[in-house]
């Protein structure tokens, strides 16, 4: 099924995976997807190693969910290091596997002695999809950034850009993670004030690693609120505390995100299917509220 068809009957939830490395057999993911599956998640992402190493599993794994768990795939592909032709093949594999779903990113430009891994067959991501777009019928999402994408010092001239990449394809859009849901409000409005109006699903990824989530947030925009620093100050050394701390934060943030009438969340498991479990257990008879509302509303156009 097309995602951006699931926009019209409910509010989303969605998970996102990433491949085990190399090392590691493919197999493993059985294990996550299986933990992940009972929680009946609208779709399941899987993230796309740019530069080679995961990036071969990506597709046999959205394969995987789609035709060995009946759930909806959305394959990640990046093009910042593709040739037209490998792009060709990715897109030849996912459509063989009954994938219809294809998150289209241009990926981060490779630095110093990886340059020469750089292809510029696409410029960006708006690149990827208008090629899609063309050649093919995949439905695609795209990438954005509630506190705007690092290379771009202009926020307003980033939604600009934005706006581009909708108007070449893309049927939803999915966020960076955030912590301020104040940013993601401002973020909507200027968006609306443009005209996008493609659904966005909310990332979500609830801390559970101080190292980690500052590793991750030195790369993007997203800022922790003081409130967050607070929170990872007191728990850090107690990593049971911390996590569910993190949950608690997470859910905090979702129920605000519901009640102010979003199209849906997309949550960042980092492979741990506990944080998934913890936070729908958590928020259950909300995301079942927000779709009977959503019936009723139907009902009465009716
Ligand atoms: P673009 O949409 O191309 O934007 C990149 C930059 O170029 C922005 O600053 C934008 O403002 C600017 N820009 C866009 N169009 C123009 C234009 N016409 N003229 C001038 N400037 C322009 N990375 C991975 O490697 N694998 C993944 O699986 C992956 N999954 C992700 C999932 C999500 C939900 C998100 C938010 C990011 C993900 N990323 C992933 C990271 C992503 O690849 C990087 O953030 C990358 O730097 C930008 O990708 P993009 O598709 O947003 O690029």
């Amino acid at each position: 099924m097309f995602i951006s068809e699931l926009f019209q009957q409910k509010k989303v939830v969605s998970f996102e995976i990433f491949p085990p490395k190399l090392t590691s057999s493919i197999e493993v993911i059985y294990d996550t997807i299986d933990a992940l599956a009972p929680l009946r998640p609208d779709f399941i992402s899987v993230t796309y190693g740019a530069g080679g190493s995961t990036s071969k599993t990506t597709a046999e794994i959205a394969s995987i969910v789609e035709n060995k768990y009946n759930i909806n795939s959305l394959a990640h592909l990046t093009c910042i290091t593709s040739s037209k032709e490998q792009i060709e093949g990715t897109l030849t594999q996912l459509a063989d596997s009954n994938v219809s779903n294809i998150l289209a990113l241009r990926g981060d430009i490779p630095k110093g002695s990886e340059e020469t891994g750089r292809v510029r067959d696409f410029q960006y991501a708006s690149d990827l999809v208008a090629y899609i777009q063309n050649k093919h019928s995949f439905c695609l999402g795209g990438a954005c950034y509630p506190e705007g994408h690092p290379e771009c010092p202009d926020k307003d001239q980033d939604i600009e850009n934005l706006r581009r990449k909708v108007d070449a394809g893309v049927g939803f859009l999915v966020t960076q993670l955030f912590y301020d849901n104040d940013a993601f409000f401002r973020f909507q409005e200027k968006v609306a004030k443009l005209n996008i109006n493609v659904p966005i699903l909310a990332g979500i990824m609830p801390i559970t690693n101080r190292v980690q989530i500052e590793r991750i947030l030195a790369l993007s925009n997203a800022r922790m609120p003081q409130k967050l620093i607070k929170i990872l100050d007191k728990f850090e050394h107690n990593m049971e505390a911390l996590k569910d701390a993190g949950i608690a934060y997470a859910t905090k943030q979702i129920v605000e995100l519901l009640a102010n009438d979003i199209d849906g969340v997309h949550i960042y498991t980092m492979n741990k299917p506990q944080i998934a479990k913890d936070l729908v257990r958590n928020l259950d008879s909300l995301f079942y509220a927000v779709n009977s509302q959503e019936t009723r509303k139907v009902g009465n156009l009716d």
